[in-house]
């Protein structure tokens, strides 16, 4: 993008390249240097492409929050801390140019980084034929090992975070205005904007995360696929199958209200809907209390929604579900489900 690449990124390192701790080196040089100060370094990376996982027309500071926001789910979910991000911008050319566009961008991107912590010390940013595609890596540090999907045991309790299915609705009702749904999906103005700005502007988790590893937790995924699909990668990493009540699952009042006149969405926003960026945890009774303690201290929704069982040869990695203690089967296309 040769001239406009270079103004781009020297308005991303003013809003941006802040100094922080550990950068030794941040945006200008050819590489950062960074400083984990002897500590782990916890990576992943985030790919996200317009009409493919955000509706081309979003706002630049709501598509700057939910880029970074699942990319530091991620790092929750492992118990890390977050520290620093690189951010590659692939932008289709356009005739008014992208430095309004990045100014928002910015704004959005900083009132989720700022939160955590979190420093941009680099990346790449290119012109493109294709459509608005942006990849961020993000660092974070661990003192103490990760929470890991292959570490689920037997006895376990399943805990989630916050509430499910929230952001999966939202899609729903974005899709009905879209009109690229025919479902009818009866809801109040402020209901389908708390809805919409879950889908928008995920929160992810990340000091719980790290108390959750602090006291002792050693399996946890982030609920980026829909509850079912993301417990199923806890249960095949770890061999072992789990019973979830259906009926304890977390649902935020606004759910509750629209699910009521939809029970088979009641059942599907929460287990199959993605974008939730929850935690799924895998914990010992044992720490029952101080995992339930640490939820308090943050005014965090904390819910106990099934348990880990053995394996069992027909069934495995296998999700059985029970409402209201009674065995419940769903369609197996909608993720591992072992219907009774
Ligand atoms: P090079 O050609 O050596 O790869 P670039 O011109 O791509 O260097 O980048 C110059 C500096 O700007 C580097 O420090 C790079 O990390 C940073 N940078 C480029 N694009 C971005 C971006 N989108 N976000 C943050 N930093 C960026
Ligand atoms: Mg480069």
């Amino acid at each position: 993008m040769a001239g406009g690449e270079f103004a781009l990124i020297e308005q991303l390192r003013c809003r941006l390249g802040k100094t922080a701790g550990g950068v030794r080196l941040g945006i200008g040089d050819d590489a950062a240097w960074l400083d984990p100060a002897g500590r782990q370094l916890v990576a992943t990376m985030d790919t996200l492409v317009a009409g493919r996982h955000f509706f081309p027309e979003v706002s630049p500071e709501d598509l700057a929050w939910k880029a970074l926001a699942v990319n530091l789910s991620d790092l929750a979910a492992m118990g890390a801390e977050a520290r620093w991000c690189l951010l590659s911008l692939a932008l289709p050319r356009r005739e008014e140019g992208y430095g309004a566009w990045l100014e928002a961008f910015a704004t959005g991107w900083s009132a989720l980084a700022d939160r955590h912590g979190v420093t941009l010390v680099g990346g790449d940013t290119v012109a493109t034929d294709g459509p608005l595609t942006l990849s961020i890596t993000a660092l974070g540090l661990s003192g103490r090992g990760v929470m890991r999907r292959d570490a689920a045991r037997p006895g376990d309790v399943i805990w989630v975070t916050g509430t499910l299915g929230d952001a999966a609705a939202a899609l729903d009702l974005a899709l009905v205005e879209r009109g690229q749904e025919r479902r009818v999906v009866l809801c109040s103005a402020p209901q389908r904007d708390a809805l919409e700005a879950r889908r928008l502007r995920p929160t992810p988790r990340l000091e719980f995360g790290a108390a959750a590893l602090a006291d002792g937790v050693l399996c946890a995924v982030d609920c980026s696929d829909g509850f079912l699909a993301d417990l199923g990668h806890i249960l095949k990493a770890s061999g072992v199958h789990a019973q979830v009540a259906l009926d304890a699952l977390p649902l935020s009042p606004d759910l509750a209200d629209l699910a009521r006149s939809d029970p088979e969405c009641l059942q599907r926003w929460p287990l199959t809907g993605g974008d939730d960026y929850e935690l799924i945890l895998c914990a010992a009774p044992a720490l029952s209390t101080a995992m339930q303690e640490v939820a308090r201290r943050l005014s965090l929704r904390l819910t106990a929604v099934g348990r880990i069982l053995p394996a069992t040869p027909d069934a495995q990695a296998a999700v059985t579900l029970t409402w209201r203690d009674e065995p419940l089967s769903l369609p197996s296309s909608w993720g591992h489900v072992h219907a009774l």
